[in-house]
Formats: structure tokens, C-alpha cells, sequence
């Protein structure tokens, strides 16, 4: 064995592994395809939210979030953490009753930090927003970081400790003999007692290679920047119903996401913006504040990301071999749960075990004939996702 551990992909959750295990005495070998956040980890909106997470996710999230705070004494990097809070806006008496359901079961389950707020109090946070809201439901230790920052910080950190990058590499095939695995890239063959799938996007397709059924859904979503605007957003604001996601940058800027689709070439690992939609998508962003209508957009880019049937990741052991661990299928918010899910993946390297909750996870939830079912869990209150 030439090797310690071998990571496929070099995104954030690769590099978070990557991390995790050379703090523990591992030198894991990432192979990167393209450069290190490509994909998913560098066109993030970089989201570190809590709110509206599906209920499997919540206790990585809580733990994840503890973990951003501590990242400048970890990395010795911020990552740009601004923990200004998330808001979502209601602007129906069902969007209210919405609010007041979902915080109700999110505290049933043992978290408070979903608080429905009243109009006044939105519009003390937000002066600016429509008089059309009516309320909304905030979380105000949630934020967001920079991406590429994040992932460049924890590969620094990872190589600082041991981890090798092999970027430019693409993995191209995997052989599992006696000993191990065997990875056949554009560079070689490399050899390791264990294997991280981190691809991503394409994570679906190395699981293949190993002879495993795990879907995932190619999609592209977009972001937009506006000009520089005088401040009037603190927190992250979203919608209680509708695709709205926005934040105002330090340097003033309006970063506006939302999950609107883009174009997908999985071929070529390429994805673009439809500008055709670009008004439409901007729609629900005049609505809430009149005032940015006239603001110039500066520039648009589009990200590719894996989504699973029931938009939660894959984060396991593989059902046949306990020395292959998969972790992709973020599904559109997995930013935020780069940190922890670092420490799950090395856990499972290590001890073949994590005391983390991750059954919802599995791998192989979806290998059986019948269970696949595109989109299952999505549209009911607690089990809602917003992509970004
Ligand atoms: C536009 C956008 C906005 C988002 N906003 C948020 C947000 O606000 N909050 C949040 O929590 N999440 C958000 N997300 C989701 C989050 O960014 C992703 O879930 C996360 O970055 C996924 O990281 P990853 O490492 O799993 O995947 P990636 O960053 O895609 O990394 C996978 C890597 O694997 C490599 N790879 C694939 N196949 C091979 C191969 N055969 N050989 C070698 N390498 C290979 C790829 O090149 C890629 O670099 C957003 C995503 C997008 C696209």
C-alpha cells in the first residue's frame, strides 16, 4: 500500500476529510479532477443555515455550526463566518401558521433556535422589506462564510498536516484486491486499505464503478450579483414559500441565489446561466425590496451539484465493504455541514463507527427495486428544503 486513505474529490467535504484525518495521524492522497472547489464548494452562496434544515439533518447542523465558530482557532482561518442570522418572510396568514407549526415541531425535537417574529420585528431587522410581510421565522446564530476561502482553508490546513493533493487527476476506474483498493486515474494507479467517495455531483458514477446503485440528479443552480447598494440587509433573508435567497456582502453587494436552474453538461462538467429566466428569477427579490429594481446585476454564475431522490446526502460506510465510505449528494445545502461531516467520514475511516445520528444517510437506501421515488420527502413542514 502506497497510501493511507485516498479521497475522490477535492471540494469541501473531501478537504474536510482530508482535514480530519491528518489531524489524526492519517495521510490521506486527494485526487481532484479539475482544481480544488471547481464545483459545487467554490460556487457556493455559502449559506451556514440551520433554519428549515430536514430533521435528519439537525443534529449535524447544530454540531456543524459549533464547529464554524471554532474555525480561525482549527484552521487558522475565519472562512469569512459572519453569523448575522437567517430570515425567512411570511406574507400570508398561512405562511404565519407555517412559522409557528415548524418552530413547534423543530422544538419538539429538542432545538430552539427557530423563533417566529412579527411584523414589527421584521421590519426592525429589515426596514426596507415590502410592506407586504406580515412576519417571518428567524434564526439568528445562522450566517454564511466565504466558499472559497472555506475549502482553500481547510486543504491548507489538511497539507500543513500531511494530506497530499493530486489535482488535475481524474479517476477513471477501481479495483478492489486483497489488500485494498486500487484506483486507476489520468495519473497512474494508486493504492490504500480505504477509500472516501467525495465527488460530488458525480459521486453517483464512482459508486457505480464499485457496482453500487446511488442516484443522484445533476443540477445547476444560479447566483446573481447586484451592484454596490447603500446597507439594508443584516440577516440572510429567504421565503417562508417562495424561491427568494438573499445577502448583502461588506463591500455592499447583494448576492441573490434561490435555486433557479441553469444549464447542465455533465459531459463536459460545465453548466451556464439561462439568462431568458433572469427577470423572473428576480421576481420574488423586487417584491420583497422595491428598491433594488433599478440596481445594475454585475454578474451571474451557475454551479453543479448532486441531488439525491429524497435531498439528503449519502453519508456511509458502503453496504458491501466497511473500508469504502461515501459522502456526496449534498443536495444543495451542504455548505454548511462541510465542518462536521468532515469528522463523521473520518470517524468511519478510523473506527468504522461515529456517534453522530447518520441512519438517514445510508448509502444503500435506494438500491432495492421500488424504492426509488424522486422528490419523497420534500413540500411537508419540517421535511421542506431550500437549495440555497
Ligand atoms: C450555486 C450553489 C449555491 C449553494 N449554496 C449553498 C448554501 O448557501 N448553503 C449550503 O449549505 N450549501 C449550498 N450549496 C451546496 C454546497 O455548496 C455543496 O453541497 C457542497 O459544496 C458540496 O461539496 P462537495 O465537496 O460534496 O462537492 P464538490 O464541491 O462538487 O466537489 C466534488 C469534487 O469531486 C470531483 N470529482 C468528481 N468526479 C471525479 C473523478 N472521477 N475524479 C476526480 N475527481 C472527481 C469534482 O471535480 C469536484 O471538484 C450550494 C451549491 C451551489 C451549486
Amino acid at each position: 500500500m502506497t497510501e493511507d486513505v485516498i479521497i475522490i474529490g477535492g471540494g469541501l467535504h473531501g478537504s474536510s476529510t482530508a482535514y480530519q484525518l491528518a489531524a489524526r495521524g492519517r495521510r490521506p492522497l486527494v485526487i481532484e479532477r479539475n482544481h480544488v472547489a471547481r464545483h459545487a464548494s467554490g460556487a457556493s452562496a455559502g449559506g451556514v443555515r440551520r433554519l428549515r434544515r430536514h430533521r435528519a439533518e439537525l443534529p449535524l447542523a447544530m454540531e456543524s455550526l459549533a464547529l464554524w465558530r471554532r474555525l480561525p482557532e482549527l484552521l487558522g482561518d475565519d472562512c469569512g463566518f459572519s453569523p448575522c442570522g437567517h430570515l425567512l418572510l411570511a406574507e400570508t396568514e398561512a405562511d404565519l401558521a407555517w412559522t409557528v407549526e415548524r418552530a413547534a415541531t423543530t422544538r419538539s425535537l429538542g432545538y430552539d433556535f427557530e423563533e417566529p417574529i412579527d411584523r414589527a420585528e421584521v421590519k426592525r431587522l429589515v426596514p426596507s422589506v415590502s410592506n407586504a410581510v406580515v412576519g417571518g421565522i428567524i434564526a439568528r446564530d445562522d450566517g454564511f462564510g466565504n466558499p472559497l476561502v472555506t475549502t482553500a482553508a481547510f486543504r491548507r490546513r489538511a497539507e500543513s498536516l500531511g494530506a497530499r493533493y493530486l489535482e488535475r487527476t481524474e479517476v477513471l476506474g477501481i479495483d478492489r484486491d486483497g489488500d485494498g483498493w486500487t484506483v486507476a486515474t489520468t495519473a497512474g494507479r494508486f493504492s490504500a486499505p480505504s477509500l472516501v467517495n467525495c465527488a460530488g455531483g458525480w459521486g453517483e458514477r464512482i459508486a457505480a464503478m464499485l457496482g453500487e446503485t446511488m442516484p443522484v440528479r445533476m443540477k445547476a443552480a444560479t447566483m446573481t450579483v447586484t451592484a454596490r447598494v447603500p446597507r439594508f440587509l443584516g440577516p440572510v433573508i429567504g421565503h417562508v414559500r417562495k424561491k427568494l435567497s438573499l445577502k448583502q456582502m461588506q463591500n455592499g453587494t447583494v448576492v441573490i441565489g434561490g435555486g433557479y436552474e441553469g444549464r447542465v453538461d455533465m459531459e463536459a462538467g460545465e453548466s451556464d446561466v439561462l439568462y431568458a429566466g433572469l427577470p423572473g428569477n428576480m421576481k420574488p427579490v423586487i417584491d420583497a425590496f422595491p428598491h433594488l429594481a433599478r440596481v445594475p446585476i454585475v454578474r451571474n454564475w451557475t454551479g453543479l451539484e448532486g441531488n439525491t431522490p429524497d435531498a439528503i446526502p449519502y453519508i456511509g460506510p458502503s453496504p458491501n465493504d466497511p473500508t469504502l465510505v461515501h459522502s456526496f449528494g449534498y443536495s444543495g445545502h451542504g455548505f454548511q455541514l462541510g465542518p462536521i461531516c468532515g469528522v463523521i467520514v473520518a470517524d468511519l475511516v478510523m473506527q468504522g463507527a461515529t456517534a453522530l445520528p447518520i441512519g438517514a444517510f445510508q448509502p444503500d437506501r435506494f438500491a432495492t427495486a421500488g424504492t426509488l421515488q424522486w422528490g419523497a420527502k420534500e413540500g411537508t413542514a419540517v421535511e421542506e428544503q431550500k437549495a440555497v
